[in-house]
């Protein structure tokens, strides 16, 4: 199985977190995504671990949240030692609301309003990741107004195309994130930032892109960001104290993704980074990272059940589920992967070759294509798909109005509802 929390029982049913999976599914209903807190926690302790080890004293990592935003994860990041991201007051406010220190906060994002930025200066955030010259400029007129010194870092974007989904490249010069160094567009912002009088310029930010799988993206990302630095040292004279390298370290949602050992890696970026600041000259900047994919998409699974199945002889067969879109919009977004499984027939042959789709009226709303099933499926068996605690319940919605589902967490020991399911007067409750 893609991931070590996945099983299969003595009843031929899908384990995850060590739980019978068609068990919880009759318990709590379905659509339902299940999470397991242990593989979250030890996500990020190969994450804290390792980059206290190997990159020294403050340096850490900061979880993206965007991945997965509701109270128990940033309970869960804050009780593990991490940092977080957010991108947006909604961030913001849940991540504030869960008791997680504001000091710890980053704040992204290409557009950040006067609102957002008065609110998160407001609420004591630690740190925005400026992406504009306006958002400098507002920053800067809000903490003069407010009588404070806001700590600033410098989105930049180095020029790397990660090799990836295009859709997921960000670190690009034509991105629309971030300033590049090749235009001479991050020079020119260091020069104005460095001389604003409300900002304390605490560094530079970049993030190359998701799903990435191959440690030399981060070679190259931190040599061009510390000879970046090592300019504007010499044109500035100012020396960066922070380095943060951004998130997308890649997870495995099908048997023919690589896993990865994610503290190998930071060994070894560590090691180039200090190894090319002694080069440069420069002492080694507390480097930051930023993983969302990789904390949380291994600890979630997604159960639907059944509804039909449609067979069109000579063309294609449809399964279709009680959720789709709504809870899981990725393949609709950009055709992601996803390992799917009859969670209740996990020792049968699979041999039917069928499309699961959702129950939304939109050809699109696709969760996987050719996926090999039991050809014994009908209404009523329980689908699994895996690997989807990252972008699922943080982008899903009610499209049709349908209610988001649950949230179940799994423990060592129980189980309990972080987030719990939208009821109908849900939907309704903001109509007039
Ligand atoms: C999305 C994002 C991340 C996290 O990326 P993952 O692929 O989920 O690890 C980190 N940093 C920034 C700026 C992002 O936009």
């Amino acid at each position: 199985m893609i991931c070590e929390n996945l099983g299969i029982n003595q009843s031929g049913n899908l384990t995850f977190a060590g739980r019978d999976t068609v068990d919880l599914a009759k318990k709590y209903g379905t659509p339902l995504f299940l999470m397991d807190e242990e593989r979250i926690r030890h996500n990020c302790r190969v994450y804290v671990n390792a980059m206290k080890k190997y990159f020294g004293a403050g340096s850490e990592p900061l979880f993206a949240s965007k991945a997965a935003s509701f109270k128990a994860v940033y309970k869960i990041a804050m009780e593990e030692g991490m940092g977080v991201d957010v991108v947006s007051c909604g961030e913001i406010y849940t991540a504030k609301s869960a008791g997680f220190p504001m000091e710890k906060v980053y704040f992204h994002g290409n557009n950040k309003t006067d609102f957002d930025i008065k609110y998160a200066m407001d609420a004591g955030l630690g740190y925005f990741v400026a992406d504009s010259r306006e958002e400098i400029d507002a920053i800067d007129s809000i903490a003069g107004e407010m009588n404070i010194c806001q700590k600033v870092i410098i989105r930049i974007t180095p020029g790397i195309d990660p090799h990836t989904y295009d859709a997921v490249a960000t670190g690009k010069v034509d991105s629309k994130f971030g300033f590049a160094i090749e235009t001479g567009a991050a020079e020119n912002i260091v020069g104005y930032a460095l001389e604003k009088k409300n900002i304390e310029l605490c560094g530079f930010h970049c993030h190359v892109g998701s799903q990435v799988f191959d440690s030399d993206v981060y070679f190259k990302t931190s040599d061009i960001m510390l000879e970046f630095i090592a300019d504007m040292k010499a044109k500035f004279g100012y020396e960066a104290e922070i380095l943060n390298l951004g998130g997308g370290y890649g997870v495995r949602y099908v048997e023919s993704d690589p896993a990865i050992d994610i503290e190998a890696n930071i060994a070894q970026v560590a090691e180039r980074v200090k190894t090319k600041c002694s080069e440069l000259g420069l002492k080694v900047p507390a480097i930051k990272m930023e993983p969302g994919r990789s904390i949380v998409a291994d600890s979630g699974l997604t159960l639907y059940t059944v509804g039909s199945v449609r067979v069109i002889p000579e063309y294609k067969n449809y399964v279709s589920i009680d959720g789709g879109m709504t809870d899981n919009p990725r393949f609709a977004l950009y055709g992601s992967e996803y390992t799917v499984v009859a969670a209740n027939k996990m020792t049968e042959e699979c041999d039917f070759s069928c499309s699961v789709v959702g129950r939304c009226c939109e050809c699109g709303d696709i969760i996987q294509e050719n996926v090999k099933l039991p050809s014994s499926v009908k209404r009523g068996d329980i689908i699994a798909v895996m690997t989807t605690g990252a972008y699922n319940y943080s982008m899903a919605s009610n499209y049709n109005r349908l209610p988001r589902p649950p949230i179940v967490m799994l423990t060592k020991t129980g189980e309990y509802t972080a987030v719990k399911r939208e009821s109908l007067e849900d939907i309704i409750k903001n109509d007039l």
